[in-house]
């Protein structure tokens, strides 16, 4: 027999696939031009002029061995010594480069997490609206998923945060700029999660750690700078990739970043490192490597994601949608206009308009647009969504 839980999820299409092959196939049935496409959530500007001149660059100067060698699990000494010298002077975060794992993403670091730090029973906290893998990978490693539900603004709700919080908690999840909703945690948010989290650990006596899931650190609109979670809390790690920021979300990229403040950081680095292992990890791509190590810092033309995000909120709120105001990413998180947002998908299929529903979220009633689109896709959506509101009799 196989396992039940491996063969659920290898089976069930994830929602968002299956949006986003039937978006492909009435595409090659009327035009891509005529279906409006907001399903997946890859970068739709190209990685930068640096990274291709460090690719050409690498493969042209490095002997063959070593360019397609094995590296250490954590990663090249050199690169980690890079992350933790960007992490420093760009937010005094104090990191060590021994600190440093270099991931095959954010997936495979949150993975490591996961498996590095939950027991089989254990708790795991995220806030609703959340990135809808988390699931199978706390799900993954034996632990329950507890969900927070948000305030209306999608904002995490800190009285709901605490009442979760129980004596199986040891893993906390926040992702800043959000996927679903675009939304940022401001200073004052991560300041409350922090003292809660104290709070509780000093009540059941053991640590709580907190995981920051930053793969759009950099993607922050109207002024907005990234925060560093080591400031807030001692018992967290920085969960990072590559994919959007450099564009490069095929090439599997990231790292983890433990802080330095963490009392048993050594333990926690060489469970993670296990887990890893486990999980047969053995090292990231060793090309990525050296690519991002010689563009640590840049990234792609992201101004691309605020323009989007302007002009499909505008016209969706001038159209009378109910939407969240995304602060950074490139998903908006709009209100259906009746209860059930699968139906509201559905309906939006007439109109060629292809949005996901929240449910997977964690939250219902809401579609998400991801906008990481061409601006002649969201300029040609507008009469579509006037239509589809006329509909509502919005
Ligand atoms: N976390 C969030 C919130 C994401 O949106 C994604 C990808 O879309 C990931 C993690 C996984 O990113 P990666 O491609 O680096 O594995």
């Amino acid at each position: 027999m196989f396992p039940e839980q491996s063969l659920a999820w290898g089976q069930s299409n994830n929602v968002i696939r299956k949006l986003a092959a039937y978006a492909a196939a009435r595409k090659a049935q009327i035009g891509a031009e005529n279906v409006f496409d907001f399903t997946i959530g890859s970068p739709s500007v190209p990685a930068p002029r640096t990274v291709t001149d460090a690719l050409v660059d690498i493969i042209t100067n490095t002997s063959p061995v070593r360019l397609h060698d094995y590296t250490p699990a954590a990663g090249l000494p050199s690169l980690r010594k890079r992350i933790a010298e960007d992490l420093n002077s760009r937010f005094a975060a104090g990191i060590s480069p021994e600190m440093v794992f270099v991931t095959c993403g954010a997936a495979a670091g949150l993975v490591g997490c996961c498996h590095g730090l939950l027991n089989k029973g254990d708790e795991a906290i995220v806030f609703a609206p959340f990135f809808s893998e988390y699931t199978v990978f706390v799900e993954g490693a034996g632990a329950k998923l507890v969900v927070c539900a948000p305030q209306d603004n999608m904002q995490p709700d800190m009285d709901v945060f605490e009442n979760s919080i129980s004596e199986k908690t040891r893993l906390v999840i926040i992702n800043s700029p959000n996927n679903p909703s675009g939304v940022i945690l401001t200073a004052d948010s991560l300041s409350t999660i922090a003292y809660i989290l104290r709070r509780a650990e000093k009540k059941y006596g053991h640590p709580i750690y907190l995981v920051s899931d930053e793969p759009y650190r950099e993607l922050l609109f109207d002024g907005s700078s990234p925060l560093c979670i080591s400031h807030f809390y001692e018992n967290s790690i920085i969960c990072y990739s590559f994919s959007k920021s450099l564009s490069l979300p095929g090439e599997r990229i990231g790292y983890l970043a433990i802080s330095e403040k963490m009392a048993e950081k050594e333990l926690v680095f060489a469970s993670i490192s296990g887990a890893l292992r486990g999980c047969g990890y053995v090292n990231a791509p060793s090309l990525m490597q050296m690519v991002v190590e010689r563009c640590m810092g840049q990234t792609s033309d992201i101004s691309v994601y605020k323009k989007n995000r302007d002009l499909l909120y505008d016209a969706l709120t001038e159209a009378g949608f109910d939407c969240i105001k995304p602060d950074g990413a490139f998903y908006l998180f709009m209100k259906s206009p009746e209860p059930d947002a699968v139906k509201f998908s559905e309906r939006a299929k007439k109109y060629e308009l292809i949005l996901v529903p929240s449910d997977d979220f964690g939250i219902e009633g809401y579609v998400r647009l991801a906008y990481c689109v061409a601006e002649s896709t969201i300029r040609n959506s507008i009469p579509a969504f006037r239509k589809l509101a006329e509909e509502y009799g919005i």
